[in-house]
């Protein structure tokens, strides 16, 4: 045992226990009830469902579902607010893994994360949707393609507004720097969470607008 797992023992970030040390980042106990997805592996899934008639030809992946109430939700909310990059790092791999072993998503071409708006990149320090992309394109042996989808504005605050100027908003919030690098190419969009997935069909729908591209989905929790 290390110094350091004495003085700051690592503990399972779903329910608190010092991890043993053959456990990374899980518990056995959490490992084995882990609600993993296994969208990976299904073609129609409930995320592809989710952008049918809104993005073309769309295939998603998510490795969890992320329940209200699930103490599984810690494991993005430490990554994002406590700033715990590495286990993101670590859940991005095990997506990565699972995706390819699926075999589905062979014929992406770039891995590209959702954008964050500067202000909010600089507060927490990093884009949690950079550190995800870059452990799902290392699995998947795809280069990662930056400052092509880039954001645009600060998203105004949403309330007060009618759906079609909220979608405006959304959509106006991103843009496309440098098309002809995504020319007709298959692109992996990567986020955090997938929810309602307006985000990423608003950085879908720009992708789409450049000539032969196309667009799927990764993100490590899905909210059913
Ligand atoms: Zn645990």
């Amino acid at each position: 045992m290390l110094l350091t797992d004495i003085l700051f023992p690592r503990v399972c970030p779903v329910c608190g226990e010092v991890l043993l040390k053959d456990e990374h980042y899980l518990c056995l106990a959490c490992e084995v009830d882990f609600p993993l997805t296994f969208f990976w592996n299904w073609s129609g899934n409930p995320a592809e469902i989710l952008f049918w008639g809104r993005l073309k030809e769309v295939k998603a992946s998510a490795l969890f579902y992320y329940r209200e109430g699930s103490d599984y939700k810690e494991i993005v909310h430490k990554f994002k607010y406590n700033g715990e990059r590495k286990m993101g790092l670590f859940f991005a791999h095990m997506l990565g893994v699972k995706m390819r072993e699926s075999g589905r998503f062979a014929d992406i071409d770039y891995v590209i994360p959702v954008p964050l708006h500067f202000y909010k990149r600089w507060r927490r320090g990093f884009n949690q949707a950079e550190i995800i992309a870059e452990g799902v394109a290392q699995e998947l042996g795809k280069p990662l393609l930056g400052g092509v989808l880039v954001r645009s504005r600060y998203t105004a605050t949403q309330t007060k507004k009618d759906p079609e100027e909220r979608w405006k908003n959304v959509f106006e919030a991103f843009r496309i720097r440098g098309a002809e690098k995504v020319e007709g190419k298959h692109i992996l969009l990567v986020d955090d969470v997938l929810t309602t997935g307006a985000t990423i069909e608003a950085c879908g729908r720009h992708l789409e607008g450049v000539e032969g591209c196309r667009v799927s989905v990764a993100t490590l929790g899905f909210v059913e």
